[in-house]
């Protein structure tokens, strides 16, 4: 028999999250902070999964060689995080001349790119781990394990034991698994087996950067600066080593040689050869990146120190079908967004989110909205106390009136504001990812943005809008179509505006067919915003539900 690991409360924790990345420490942080116990299983010895920076050795600088950028413009909740914990954030370096590389035979071209190349792009000031740090100090002592995968997982019907690979079986009565949706399909083990239905859609799910490689040469100043280059370069030839490649200084770095605060200069890039390339050239490839450079950025280039990272053999990070198959955009069937086991267990990570999804911010989402579900489903109900707590205090003076209004006129401004990000969304420079069908991947993004940022507002307002004061007809509140109201005719005039700009738009270059979807196209894209709709005034009602405490009317 395996051994049970001594657990605090009962021996049965309230909540186990799987994987310690983004996704599992913020939700571990809000269960934490609202009383639960909670305990996180990290399969690596490091925290953050796909957020990694190292300090270079020789000159003690951040080095991010995983997740690196957020876009405030878009990503409200790796803004407000940010904000919440104190955290500094830097605009990625933009301006002077771009690099183009497209014959390997001749020197590059430079290029002004009118706006920059990184469309408001922030990074995080000292590497993206400063957030996982800043996550992980908030939790309990000895809430995290290190370096243990969990293999297994089985129903018992009124908890779940977890099969670590250890052998040690842990219990929680609910479970969330916050990795990317391929892993959880290839390395664990259910108990029952999940439905096919459900092992087909994390199967379809790609994992958001998992097969690339990231190079990062530090170097003891930004000469490229002084040539007003902004550092960013794109080589389009077969032999390309590098595809991509950026200015990857820390803030205090000037634009000269002399400048004080030199010594935090780099360039960041992505490796161009596949994972199986890489992996026949693992030796020689710090001498081609090397080269590289030196063709872009002059032999100056060569004098830097190398900092490497190639994801697609990580393996709580690259899954098999990752590695096989080109990269894909991650959208997640929303199927994989409901709770499975009877709400004991529940599928997390930034794949699956509805907004965001791949990036930090989606992590940051899926946590939010398993944070909300597992207060529905259950958590709550052995900490009442915690669940008030969830939302923040009722602002002084706010009435109930007033809460609806504001809520219609945050829906107003969001919709307002939904063809500007569908545009945005269009035009979006996904490095190393083609997006196939980019008039529907836009929309769903632009709706799923307003919807998602429609339900953080709600979050602020439930105390005001005391949902407890007003009854429930057959598990619809009574203030979810008063809420809903402001959003009549949106999605219709979204499609509109967006058909008519498409119409003439150069984003489309290379989709001739998104310049006039035709009927089956626009069915298509009809019934996704339909399924995308339906879902989020299914959670604002359950939001409402939840907060007039009638989390029973969901089961
Ligand atoms: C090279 C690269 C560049 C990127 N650039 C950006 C960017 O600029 N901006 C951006 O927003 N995003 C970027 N991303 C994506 C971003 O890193 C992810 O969206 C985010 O970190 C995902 O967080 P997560 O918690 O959902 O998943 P992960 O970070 O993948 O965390 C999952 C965790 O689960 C653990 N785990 C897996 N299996 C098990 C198991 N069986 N038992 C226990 N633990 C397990 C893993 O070790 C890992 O720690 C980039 C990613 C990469 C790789």
């Amino acid at each position: 028999m395996p051994e049970v690991l001594p657990l605090p409360v009962n021996r049965v924790s309230d909540v186990v999250i799987v994987g310690a990345g983004l996704c599992g420490l913020a939700l571990a942080r809000m269960l934490a902070a609202r009383g639960l116990d909670v305990h996180v299983i990290e399969a690596r010895s490091r925290l953050g999964g796909r957020v990694l920076t190292q300090h270079c050795e020789a000159t003690g600088q951040p080095v991010d060689l995983g997740a690196t950028w957020f876009w405030p413009e878009t990503e409200p909740r790796m803004t407000a995080l940010l904000t919440t914990l104190g955290l500094a954030s830097h605009p990625q370096y933009d301006p002077g001349d771009a690099l183009w590389l497209t014959d390997p035979n001749h020197g590059p071209q430079r290029r002004l790119e009118p706006g920059g190349v990184h469309a408001g792009a922030r990074r995080i000031q000292g590497g993206a781990a400063k957030l996982v740090e800043a996550l992980a100090a908030a939790l309990p002592p000895d809430s995290v394990r290190q370096g243990v995968a969990v293999s297994a997982l089985c129903d018992r019907g009124l908890f779940i034991e977890l099969l670590l690979a250890t052998g040690i079986v842990l219990r929680a009565r609910q479970v969330v698994l916050a990795l990317p949706p391929r892993l959880t399909c290839e390395t664990l083990q259910f108990d029952p087996p999940l439905p096919i239905v459900v092992r087909d859609a994390l199967k379809d799910v790609p994992t958001w950067m998992a097969a690339q490689a990231k190079a990062v040469t530090t170097f003891s100043h930004p000469f490229w600066r002084a040539a007003d280059q902004s550092g960013n370069a794109f080589v389009r030839h077969a032999q390309a080593v590098l595809g991509e490649v950026f200015d990857a200084c820390e803030a205090d770095v000037g634009a000269g040689c002399d400048h004080a605060g030199t010594s935090h200069a780099a360039l960041g890039g992505f490796v161009a050869l596949s994972a199986t390339r890489r992996e026949n050239f693992r030796r020689g490839l710090p001498m081609l990146i090397d080269s590289q450079l030196a063709q872009l950025f002059g032999p100056q280039a060569q004098d830097g120190h190398l900092h490497l990272q190639d994801w697609a053999e990580e393996e709580w990070s690259c899954s098999a079908i990752d590695r096989a198959v080109p990269p894909g955009q991650s959208q997640a069937d929303p199927f994989l967004r409901q709770p499975l086991w009877a709400g004991r267990l529940f599928l997390g990570g930034s794949e699956t989110a509805a907004h965001g999804a791949g990036h930090m911010e989606g992590a940051l989402e899926s946590a939010d909205r398993i944070a909300h579900v597992l207060f529905r489903h259950g958590a709550a109900a052995h900490h009442a106390s915690a669940r008030l707590a969830l939302y923040p205090a009722q602002p002084a003076g706010e009435s109930r009136a007033a809460a609806v209004n504001a809520f219609a006129v945050r829906v107003q401004a969001l919709c307002g504001k939904a063809p500007e990000h569908y545009r945005w969304h269009l035009a979006r420079p996904l490095p190393g990812q083609p997006a196939d069908l980019p008039t529907q991947r836009a929309l769903l993004a632009t709706v799923d943005q307003v919807y998602s940022e429609a339900l953080a507002y709600l979050d602020e307002l439930l105390p005001a809008l005391d949902a407890a004061a007003s009854g429930a007809i057959n598990g619809r509140h009574a203030l979810t179509s008063i809420l809903l109201l402001p959003f009549n005719g949106w999605n219709k005039g979204l499609l509109e505006a967006a058909l008519g700009f498409n119409a003439a738009s150069c984003a489309l270059s290379g989709f001739a067919q998104d310049h006039q979807p035709d009927a089956d196209a626009l069915r298509v894209i009809t019934l996704d915003l339909a399924g995308a709709w339906r879902e989020f005034a299914w959670e604002l009602n359950a939001r409402l539900l939840a907060s007039a405490g009638e989390a029973a009317c969901l089961s």
